[in-house]
């Protein structure tokens, strides 16, 4: 089952791709090569793994017409994509709404700032576009059951995609995750185990599983290729800043995997010839207090991530032994970004500040990147002379726990005029 197919599969409909250009898997600390295959750690150094591809091939034959051809998702990128098959596991993950925040920048006393809304993917997080990878890959190598450990929006993402390829789901998550999560998981009829502990808890009993049952775990052995899905981010924002980069941009961090692969990601498209200049992004790192070990290194200016038990409202970004944690640090610090831990006070007031300046409502982790956004804006690490992406991850339907008792009614009322006019003063009315 385990071997990566190097041929062709199905005509293509949405793109002329037919092979991937991954030549091998490298390991990130070592730099030895494997074949391509699900596995995820070097067996010599226990390093992670990263797909390997061949930007001179790539170079060759892509552009930005070629992509503007392509289909309005994150498939209109598959040659920078780890994925042979065609048509691919699809929802329309991708290609999301990157909408100018004047409202917002003025609130902070910005400039430039833009919201790459992610709460719009098919269900609602960013997860979508990780997933569609992974399962795509999975599907290829010939797995039959998906399966993941989740803080909640990647349990919607493979419930979701696993019913649409025909594949059975096992999703794993912490039992106290907010009930809009577990039913909009479960509403998809996988299976969906809630377990007695932390997310920590959660992927440690996943590790093992993963190496017991023969299923494609997303964010355990098909990792390497779930990762690259998140590079999409920063492609999008490329290509809708008209092929410019940001200067800088503000990510949430639970494993660190996705602002390491937006960084990546900028870094590509220059690799193959999709930019004029080498792009220098700042990159800023958004963690919630009750969780921030990785925010807490580049404050205290430590080279190792000591864990944390979470305890933090921001429950989708509650990792507290972030697997990807050293080179979302070290992305941070190369591109003299910043990080923020932000309270539980804090990230309501950002989903509010959003959700009224800009008519986007998002999830704890958006409330996250907009408090951290605002901390930066004040420190002066983030600047008014700068163009800034903030990536919204999720969305708050996902989390109505956080604001249920803070927004509600203006006023609740009689149906009568005499009530209405009582309950406001004339000139508010105008
Ligand atoms: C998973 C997740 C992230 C960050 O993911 P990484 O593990 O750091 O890649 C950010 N926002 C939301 C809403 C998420 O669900
Ligand atoms: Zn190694």
């Amino acid at each position: 089952m385990a071997s990566a197919k190097k041929g062709c599969e199905t005509t293509p409909e949405t793109r002329e791709t037919e092979m991937t250009y991954v030549e091998s898997l490298r390991c990130r600390e070592c730099g030895r090569t494997y074949d391509v295959a699900p596995i995820y750690t070097c067996k010599w150094c226990f390093g992670p793994l990263e797909c390997a591809y061949n930007y001179d091939a790539i170079r060759a034959v892509i552009s930005r017409e070629r992509i503007a051809a392509g289909p309005p998702s994150i498939w209109r990128y598959a040659d920078l994509l780890p994925v042979d098959r065609n048509p691919a596991v699809d929802l329309g993950a991708g290609f999301t709404p990157l909408v100018r925040a004047d409202r917002l920048a003025a609130e902070l006393g910005l400039g430039e700032v833009w919201i790459k809304n992610d709460t719009t993917n098919p269900t609602n997080s960013f997860k979508d576009r990780v997933t569609s990878v992974a399962l795509s890959k999975a599907l290829e190598f010939g797995f039959k059951v998906a399966a993941c450990a989740s803080t909640g929006n990647l349990a919607n993402a493979v419930a979701a995609h696993s019913a649409h390829a025909g594949l059975r789901s096992f999703v794993f998550v912490p039992a106290n995750l907010e009930a809009g999560k577990i039913i909009t998981t479960a509403v998809y009829g996988g299976n969906v185990i809630a377990i007695d502990g932390n997310y920590d808890d959660v992927n440690r009993l996943c590790a093992e599983l993963a190496g017991m049952y023969p299923w494609a775990f997303v964010n355990v052995n098909v990792r390497t290729y779930y990762a690259e899905g998140s590079k999409t981010l920063a492609f999008e924002t490329a290509e809708q800043l008209g092929w410019q980069v940001p200067d800088h941009v503000v990510v949430p961090v639970a494993s660190g995997s996705l602002l390491t692969k937006i960084r990546k990601g900028f870094d590509e498209l220059y690799e193959v010839g999709l930019l004029d200049e080498k792009p220098e992004v700042r990159v800023s790192g958004a963690q919630a207090l009750g969780c921030s070990p990785v925010a807490s290194a580049w404050e205290g200016g430590l080279d190792t991530i000591k864990p944390v038990k979470p305890d933090t409202i921001a429950k989708s970004l509650a990792i507290g032994n972030p697997a990807d944690g050293y080179f979302a640090l070290d992305a941070v610090r190369q591109t003299n970004g910043g990080f923020a831990a932000v309270t539980d006070d804090e990230i309501v007031e950002g989903i509010r500040l959003l959700a009224r300046t800009e008519g986007i409502f998002a999830e704890t982790a958006g409330g996250v990147t907009i408090a951290t956004l605002a901390q930066l804006a004040a420190k002066g690490i983030v600047r008014a002379d700068e163009r800034v992406v903030a990536y919204i991850t999720g969305h708050g339907l996902k989390t109505l726990d956080a604001v249920q008792g803070v927004v509600g009614p203006t006023a609740t009322i009689a149906s009568t005029l005499d009530a209405f006019h009582a309950a406001f003063n004339p000139e508010d009315l105008a």
